[in-house]
């Protein structure tokens, strides 16, 4: 049994992970945080929570509560995991981990003094399709992994625009939004380290809203992203090129179980079997086996932590024009 005390009455939560929580064997949520009291009483009533309250504290000394969902702006993530793990409990919290390093380390140091588990919610490593292209390309199925390219330019529903597009200092922009998650993804795939950026943005509102950027790998990989808020028929996907071979993943770079992946070698092409599963429940049964002190999160604090270096290289790098090396502290 695990019971969760939500940080952010979010549409994150709404759409995917309290459904996802309460689809864990003997998994409870018991208590809602919003800045809002109105608000915050509305979701848990909408949402069947039991309590809510505008105050960290009391959620955090819910007996109830043994682990915390923290899916608020993302400026408030790292005063909110760091108050969450002094009070003994286990975080999940979402990407990006935090908006500075420093917040992302001092999050992680929080986490392991009190020996609390740290999950960031990178969801595409959940994924029946990423699983599957990790698998071949850690089989050798393409040969030595040269470039990769991803292809994650979407458009925000009216719904998501709100703080990410008009609050800097809380969102970002599309490189702390969705870039991060590119990053993380590729570390998953190619079990490398990103080392370098050079990027360029487009966008003259608050924040940028769209990215093209080249990242470097330790084992030499070159990868090319393109992230956007404001492109509605891209369609997502990724690919790996190898030297004896290429993975081709199709609408991938989703929040829905589906996508195909296809895998091109001297043999021909074939579609590569996938038995689709909800990616948030399979994030939060890994998060809950950790608990259990069985394995670690899909990803842990470190790989927030070093998906968020690589996002703010390409921040960096798109500032100044120059090749920025990732750095982790
Ligand atoms: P939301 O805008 O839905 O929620 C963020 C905060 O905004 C909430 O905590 C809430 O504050 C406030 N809020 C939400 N709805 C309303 C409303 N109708 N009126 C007033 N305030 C509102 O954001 P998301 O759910 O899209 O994102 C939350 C976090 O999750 C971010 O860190 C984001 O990066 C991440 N995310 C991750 C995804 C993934 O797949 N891993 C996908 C989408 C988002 P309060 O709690 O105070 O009520």
């Amino acid at each position: 049994t695990l019971g969760w005390g939500l940080i952010g009455a979010s549409t994150i939560a709404h759409e995917w992970m309290i459904d996802a929580i309460r689809a864990q064997p003997g998994h409870t949520i018991a208590a809602v945080m919003s800045g809002d009291a109105q608000r915050g009483a509305a979701y848990a009533s909408a949402h069947g929570i039991p309590g809510s309250t505008t105050a960290l504290d009391d959620l955090l000394a819910n007996p109830a509560v043994d682990a915390v969902y923290i899916s608020t702006t993302n400026e408030l993530h790292a005063p909110q995991a760091i108050a969450a793990a002094r009070a003994g409990k286990h975080v999940l919290c979402e990407k990006p981990l935090a908006m500075t390093l420093p917040d992302a380390q001092a999050i992680v140091a929080a986490c392991n003094a009190a020996g609390v588990v740290l999950g960031t919610n990178h969801h595409l490593r959940n994924a029946a399709s990423h699983i599957a292209m990790r698998q071949l390309i850690r089989d050798g199925a393409i040969g030595q992994p040269l470039f990769a390219r991803v292809f994650h330019a979407v458009k925000l529903p009216a719904h998501l625009q709100g703080w990410r597009v008009h609050k800097p200092d809380a969102g970002g922009g599309v490189i702390l939004d969705i870039t991060v998650h590119d990053a993380d993804t590729l570390r998953f795939l190619l079990d490398a380290e990103p080392v370098e950026a050079v990027a360029m943005t487009q966008g003259d509102g608050p924040v940028e809203d769209g990215v093209m950027a080249v990242l470097r790998f330790d084992t030499g990989v070159l990868a090319q992203l393109h992230d956007a808020f404001n492109v509605a028929h891209a369609g997502t996907g990724i690919e790996i090129h190898g030297t004896a071979g290429s993975i081709v993943g199709r609408d991938v770079m989703t929040q829905r179980p589906v996508g195909e992946v296809l895998l091109r070698t001297a043999e021909g092409e074939r579609q590569v079997p996938l038995v689709p599963h909800d990616l948030y429940a399979h994030s939060l049964a890994q998060f809950a086996a950790a608990v259990r002190g069985e394995g670690a999160p899909a990803a842990s604090g470190e790989d927030g932590l070093r998906s968020l270096a690589a996002a703010l290289a390409v921040v960096e790098a798109s500032r100044t024009g120059q090749r920025t090396a990732v750095r982790l502290g």
